[in-house]
């Protein structure tokens, strides 16, 4: 088998990342560093050992077969001294409990299709189809678009989750081969973009200008987090853009930010910068909305958890919710 990219996930039966039932697949490696980026697994291009506590118990199979000597079970926990891994793999092969899991797997195309089309009944019967998303899927290209131009030769819809940094060849090649595209437009002021993203955002502008020229749909999506995206200029600032220069926007997103990846972070020894941060309350959510369609946006949703503050309690509820209005 020839490797020709890496993967983090396989999510099968999503219908939140583009139309029908989908099954979308992660690429691992992103030129972004959002402060709330929820795939931390994905960041990295190359694959990762990880340690799960919870599934460990203690027979240090995996220390005696590391010829690097990497690791050590500490009072706090497995220790790997990741100067010391070459991530060989071989104390994963060894854990019979998979306690020791390698984050990335590596495929060669055609097969990494084949998997994908397991579920193809489903797209058939769904209208739905394949998401490639990441990490960043411009990230792989070469990968992507062989991924692509597989599943559309098996009548497959494909749809592509970008980020949108990536140069103006590369946005091309893709666009000839996908169907759709789920576009993430977060700040429209670069300085602010760029300090919660690490980049700035007339590339991201720039490439939605691409997108909209080849006429192919795309659903925008903005993932609304306290004090980095979710103020109203920031959300009417998007709306205007989309109606000035996106006509072939189908709909506009709002997700609402949680903090469900805290003890995916922990896997890589870090604390996730949000983690005190609260949901955003619902009634935000619908004024965001509200301002969006204000703006003129035809079809603006909704998603995620949010929190509902009883003004006669401190009472929280979470819960959630999904609000589209044409
Ligand atoms: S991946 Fe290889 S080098 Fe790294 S800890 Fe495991 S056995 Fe050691
Ligand atoms: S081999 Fe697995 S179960 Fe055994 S000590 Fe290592 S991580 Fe724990």
């Amino acid at each position: 088998m020839s490797v020709e990219g890496i993967t983090t996930n396989i999510q099968r039966c999503s219908t939140e990342d583009g139309p029908g039932i989908r099954t979308t697949v992660f690429l691992k490696g992103c030129p972004l560093s959002c402060v709330w980026c929820h795939n931390i697994e994905t960041i990295d291009p190359a694959p990762q050992l990880v340690w799960h506590s919870g599934r460990c118990i203690a027979d240090l199979a995996c220390i005696k077969v590391c010829p690097e000597n990497a690791l050590s079970l500490i009072s706090d926990g497995m220790k790997i001294d990741r100067t010391l891994c070459t991530v060989c793999g071989k104390c994963v092969e060894v854990c019979p409990t998979t306690a020791m899991e390698m984050v990335g797997t590596e495929w060669d195309v055609d097969v990494l299709v084949q998997e994908l089309l397991k579920d193809k009944v489903f797209f058939d019967t769904s209208g739905g189809g394949v998401t490639i998303s990441g990490g960043e899927a411009l990230f792989q290209l070469d990968f992507s678009v062989k991924i692509a131009k597989g599943l559309k030769k098996e009548g497959v819809h494909v749809a592509l989750d970008t980020c949108g940094y990536g140069s103006e060849g590369t946005l091309n090649k893709i666009l000839s081969v996908v169907d759709m595209v789920l576009y993430d437009l977060k700040i429209i002021d670069s300085q602010r973009h760029k300090n919660a993203t690490g980049v700035p955002v007339e590339r991201v502008l720039d490439n939605a200008r691409i997108i909209a020229a080849w006429g192919k749909p795309v659903w925008i999506r903005t993932p609304v987090i306290p004090d980095y995206t979710d103020d109203e200029a920031n959300i009417r600032a998007i709306a205007r853009f989309i109606i000035e220069h996106m006509p072939n926007a189908e709909r506009y997103d709002l997700l609402a930010f949680n903090n469900m990846c805290i003890d995916k972070y922990a896997l890589f020894e870090l604390e996730y910068p949000l983690r005190e941060v609260p949901l955003v309350p619902e009634e935000h959510m619908e004024r965001l909305a509200h301002a969006a369609r204000e703006e003129g946006v035809a079809n603006v949703c909704w998603s995620g958890m949010t929190r509902r503050e009883d003004n006669r309690s401190t009472n929280i509820q979470d819960q959630e919710e999904e609000s589209c209005h044409g």
